[in-house]
């Protein structure tokens, strides 16, 4: 492949459509099988090697490898999804870049394939042979399904995959991101028995029971808070993002379901949780509160916390300052593939050009003065670590 400037490099990655599957109909713009092939070869062509995870699906994770392979070794991951959200009422083509004053715009100019972009053109051969002088071998994945669910991340921790240290490349307007709540999603159903609604006491009410588990619920953050806080991310939280149950204002409801969002910080376990809230159901049911009921996990979303004072942090915000940047460290209040690949490497952080604010928009862009700036600083960030 030819050298290509950064933006070139973008406004490729961006005319390749990879939208997340479950976000879209349009089969012809969706899957992320052929970014993937791009990036397979563009980084083939700098001399790494090339290892695809469930590649046949249609789906895969690809993963590029440079360096030593010896037990001494220090891996670094660098990891950016493939997919993006979908295109519907996008104000300008989506796969098509168009820069209009200092701006580029595009599906994935922030979210995630600036980022990308910005990492892929910083592997550049003397890069590459002081990270290799130092020991150190680099690992560069562009993973699927991250915005539903994080799928590509859980796999590749599934593979057996390990990292000594990570930088997980989204769209933090530069700042450094070193710790994220975790994000525990679950469904809770209870069910009841119907009766008429003139004489309640024949039935068993699914809501009303379902008012004492949200607010069992509530209390358990709230406890959670009060015992709890975290420098970076502050307290635990909780929503109540969906309610379902009834039919009719005449009938006692039989059954009702919610869904459940809490976010985690490092220092709780979201298993904990389920198992007393699977107590509290337990409890109602035998003394007839409830007939049945049920719990089913969405997503368990890792929290992370990397120390401020690490290498990593420093080694990141020594190039910042390089750069002429004052090095912001920061937490977060989303999730990413870093609650996952925290499972396997001991130090992570997340952090790109381009801002979240953007990320999911219908015109989303990415400063291209930001997207220059970030590539220079994990360029000088891969010289020095
Ligand atoms: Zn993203």
């Amino acid at each position: 492949m030819a050298e290509r400037s950064l933006v070139e490099l973008l406004e490729e990655l961006i005319a390749i459509p990879s939208v997340n599957p479950d976000t879209t109909n349009d089969r012809s713009c969706s899957g992320e099988l052929r970014i993937g092939e791009y990036v397979a070869a563009y980084l083939e062509a700098r001399g790494f090697c090339i290892e695809w995870q469930d590649r046949e699906t249609g789906r895969p994770n690809v993963i590029a490898s440079f360096g030593p392979e010896s037990a001494a070794a220090r891996t670094l991951l660098l990891e950016a999804h493939l997919d993006t959200v979908g295109v519907d009422g996008m104000s300008r083509p989506p796969f098509k870049s168009v820069v209009e004053n200092t701006r580029l715009y595009g599906r994935g100019a922030c979210d995630d394939k600036g980022p990308m972009a910005a990492a892929l053109h910083a592997l550049r051969p003397p890069v590459l042979d002081a990270l290799v002088s130092r020991g150190i071998r680099v690992v560069f994945v562009g993973a699927m399904g991250e915005e539903k669910g994080n799928i590509g991340a859980e796999r590749l921790v599934e593979r057996g995959f390990k990292a000594d240290m990570a930088l997980i490349l989204e769209p933090t307007d530069l700042a450094i991101v070193h710790a994220h709540k975790g994000a525990l999603w679950f469904e809770v159903e209870v069910r009841g028995r119907a009766g008429h609604g003139s004489d309640p006491a024949r039935g068993v009410s699914a809501i009303a029971a379902m008012t004492e588990i949200i607010r069992f619920l509530g209390s358990e953050t709230d406890e959670a808070a009060a015992r709890t806080s975290n420098p970076v991310l502050g307290k635990p939280t909780l929503n109540i993002g969906s309610i379902h149950g009834g039919a009719s204002v005449n009938i006692v409801p039989d059954r009702c379901v919610i869904e459940v969002d809490r976010r985690l910080l490092p220092e709780e376990d979201g298993s904990l949780l389920i198992e007393q809230t699977q107590a509290k159901l337990d409890q109602m049911k035998r003394v007839g509160q409830t007939t049945g009921h049920e719990i089913r996990i969405i997503k368990m979303g890792m929290p992370f916390h990397t120390a401020s004072d690490s290498a990593l942090v420093a080694g990141l915000s020594a190039a910042c300052t390089a750069c002429g940047l004052r090095p912001k460290t920061e937490g977060a209040a989303w999730y990413s593939d870093a609650g996952a690949l925290s499972k396997v490497c001991p130090e992570i952080v997340v952090f790109g050009p381009g801002s979240i604010r953007q990320a999911h928009t219908v015109d989303e862009y990415i400063e291209l003065e930001e997207l220059e700036r970030g590539s220079k600083i994990l360029e000088l960030f891969l010289g020095k670590i």
